[in-house]
């Protein structure tokens, strides 16, 4: 069997959000377990829409998830593809013309609901006869080209759904090219599944009903032995034979239960954003993957982990709502659970480095909520510091009783054990002098690790400033 080929195809008209991440995951981990392949396909064929800058964006989240594809492919280097495909679609009748302008579209739809039909073109177009079309053309309408559906079920069984059937006849008989020549989504994208050999069509349940019309597509292009105009050289192998259609599935669809819209227009809860807020990418993965699900949301490994949860039966039917709180909560979570191993080198990035980096995450890894915050306590802890110091008799005392080095984990309770049995403090009236003199914070890492850290002579440094050398 050919091995899987998975694809994500955004239209570079937007940032990615949650919503757009869950689909290209989805389809990464899926191409990712089978051994297959991740595809990126940019459908911008809407050329006043689409950006390169949101198709630069797009590769860069992609990137920032760990799923970078393993092919890009263009809708825009392929206009000559699809007009030798809609040529040959005129040339054996499977589309016709069609004059309409928009607004007598929507006059025509708008008739229909008034009197409660549903808002299906109604083929005017196809009773034209030649004259007409002349008339219509000498007047300069340039005909759109439409696609005549069989009227007929279509039948796929859904990788989410199960047994799925959809009657052609309440459709609109989809407009595959326009007039000015531009070719539309579902006519380019079935072009690009059967040339790219893409053997599994995973996305949003937004797009049950284009499926329908899409086999009838993919029908009519293998009927018409257009793989022969094979372009991809390597994907002739998959399109030997005469029609292969891709299994289709379709996820729920989820939504924030801020009540915040996702949207690629506005960049609202969108990739950049988490990423902008230091956000460990694993926690968008793990969220936008995972919500909707019968996994429960977890701190996991890595991606390898998640993609080993994931099942097409797993998804639920319904829509579900999840909260962008989840992700950053996460996100600390895996921060907390973080081996010193696997973060050192950013750490080095901010600066963290040297014999003690280790302990010194150790010592406040519980204390920070994203990894920038680090540096901070860097600062604060490894670095010598001056802190106003209130207290000072106590801290005087305090200091002449600092046990001798080595610093160990025992010395904290050791020096305690003798605070207190010569001051007779205890508790807060003890313990916060000796914090704020040593770390400046009245909150942070237990100072049974602060201490060696500090090492003795910075130790008493803080303790008593005046006597700092
Ligand atoms: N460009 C389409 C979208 O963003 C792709 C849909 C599909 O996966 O076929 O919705």
């Amino acid at each position: 069997m050919a091995k899987p080929v998975f694809r994500f195809a955004p239209s570079p008209t937007g940032y990615l959000h949650i919503g757009n991440a869950r689909t290209a995951l989805w389809n990464a981990l899926m191409a990712r377990k089978s051994g297959g392949t991740f595809l990126l396909r940019f459908d911008d064929t809407d050329t006043e829409r689409s950006r390169q800058e949101f198709a630069d964006g797009i590769l860069e989240d992609l990137a920032w998830l760990g799923i970078p594809p393993d092919r890009i492919e263009r809708q825009s280097d392929r206009a000559a593809r699809y007009a030798a495909v809609l040529e040959d679609f005129k040339a054996r009748g499977l589309v016709y013309p069609a004059y309409e302008t928009a607004e007598e579209l929507d006059r025509k739809r708008k008739r229909q609901q008034a009197r409660g039909l549903p808002p299906v073109y109604d083929r005017a177009a196809l009773a034209l006869t030649d004259a007409d079309r002349a008339k219509l053309e000498a007047e300069g309408r340039q005909p759109h080209w439409r696609f005549r559906l069989s009227g007929q079920t279509v039948r796929w069984q859904d990788g989410v759904r199960g047994e799925c059937h959809i009657e052609t006849a309440s459709l609109s008989d989809p407009i595959l090219a326009r007039a000015e020549g531009q070719v539309l989504y579902t006519f380019a994208s079935v072009i690009d599944d059967a040339d790219f050999g893409i053997t599994h069509v995973l996305r949003g349940e937004d797009h049950v009903a284009n499926t329908a019309v899409q086999i009838e597509l993919f029908q009519a292009l293998g009927a018409a032995g257009a793989w022969a105009n094979e372009v991809d050289a390597g994907s002739r192998e998959a399109h030997a034979t005469t029609i292969r259609l891709p299994a289709f599935a379709h996820h729920n669809l989820i939504a924030s239960a801020t009540g915040e819209e996702m949207s690629k227009r506005t960049g609202a809860l969108s990739l950049r954003s988490f990423r902008a807020e230091g956000v460990d990418p694993l926690a968008v993965a793990i969220v936008a993957t995972l919500t909707g699900t019968s996994e429960a949301i977890r701190p996991l490994e890595g991606l390898d982990a998640l993609a080993d949860l994931l099942d097409l039966s797993k998804f639920s039917r319904a829509l579900t709502k999840f909260d962008p709180a989840e992700i950053t909560d996460l996100s600390v979570k895996l921060l907390h659970a973080k081996p010193f191993a696997a973060l050192q080198e950013s750490l080095a990035h901010l600066g963290i480095s040297g014999p003690k980096a280790e302990a010194f995450w150790a010592a406040i890894h519980g204390n920070v909520s994203r990894l920038e915050e680090v540096r901070e306590w860097w600062s604060l802890l490894i670095e010598p510091q001056n802190f106003a110091v209130a207290e000072t008799d106590f801290l005087s005392e305090c200091a002449g009783l600092l046990p001798a080095e080595p610093f160990g984990v025992e010395t904290w309770s050791q020096w305690v054990g003798a605070i207190q049995a010569k001051t007779g403090r205890k508790g807060k009236a003890l313990f916060m002098p000796l914090r704020l003199a040593l770390t400046g914070r009245e909150q942070g890492p237990e100072l049974k690790a602060v201490l060696p850290l500090l090492g003795r002579a910075e130790a008493l440094a803080r303790l008593v400033p005046a006597q700092r050398l």
